[in-house]
């Protein structure tokens, strides 16, 4: 039986009847002023998550972010950081300095660590092409691609490039994700913003990815799953 939605009034928007047309949605065009807020920003995200997502394929994949508004400013990825394998209901967001599952890194052998360790990863709406089509997707990224973006956004890094987000003149960027070993987290990945500038388009309106952060757990029943991992 599916679960009892909260009885939260339905926040959606009244669409008059739905032409055929796709309505493609208006996205800002982020100014200097923005991206010196990202950069600003840079790391202070959040965590937690869920649904379905898309990540990158083994080999290179054509990818496109896109911004999307929170409280009325652009933001682009935004960062999740979790413990699997704590609680056999699902992943929990870690708390940060205060997280009761990052205090067990000297109470816990090496092995147990590494399974329930925080996991950083971040989240982004993206136009992504799969089998020739383009496709709008929520898309959950490694540090690489974070990290490679953010530089290309920074005017003081050697990497950067201009307008390299923007939806009218911005780019394609290319993630290569390279095999270098026989187990799934053997990989590596690549990402850089393809030459050729393009205007682009949203499908849909681009999804609030701080909003789909997952608030971290009861301190108490925090603590609790720690003592049980630490005995
Ligand atoms: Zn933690």
């Amino acid at each position: 039986m599916p679960k009892a939605k909260s009885a939260k009034k339905a926040s959606k928007k009244k669409t008059s009847k739905k032409s055929t047309k796709r309505s493609n949605p208006e996205i800002p065009e982020m100014g200097e002023d923005e991206l010196k807020r990202l950069q600003r920003n840079r790391s202070k995200g959040a965590r937690g998550g869920g649904g379905d997502w898309w990540v990158p394929e083994i080999g290179d994949n054509r990818f496109r972010p896109i911004p999307f508004l929170h409280n009325g400013e652009p933001h682009v990825l935004v960062e999740q950081v979790t413990h699997f394998n704590v609680r056999s209901d699902g992943p929990i967001s870690c708390r940060g300095e205060e997280c009761a599952i990052c205090a067990l890194y000297d109470e816990v052998d090496k092995k147990i660590w590494d399974s329930i360790k925080a996991s950083t990863k971040y989240l982004c709406n993206a136009l992504v092409v799969v089998d020739g089509v383009e496709k709008q997707v929520k898309a959950r990224l490694p540090k690489t691609v974070y990290d490679e973006i953010m530089n290309r956004i920074d005017p003081d890094d050697d990497e950067y490039v201009p307008n390299v987000l923007s939806m009218k003149k911005g780019r394609w960027w290319k993630i290569s994700k390279i095999k270098t070993g026989p187990k799934p987290m053997n990989v590596k990945y690549k990402c850089v913003p393809l030459g050729q500038v393009s205007a682009a388009t949203a499908q849909s309106d681009p999804v609030d990815m701080v909003a789909m952060l997952r608030d971290p757990i009861d301190v108490d029943m925090e603590q609790e799953i720690a003592n049980d991992l630490s005995i």
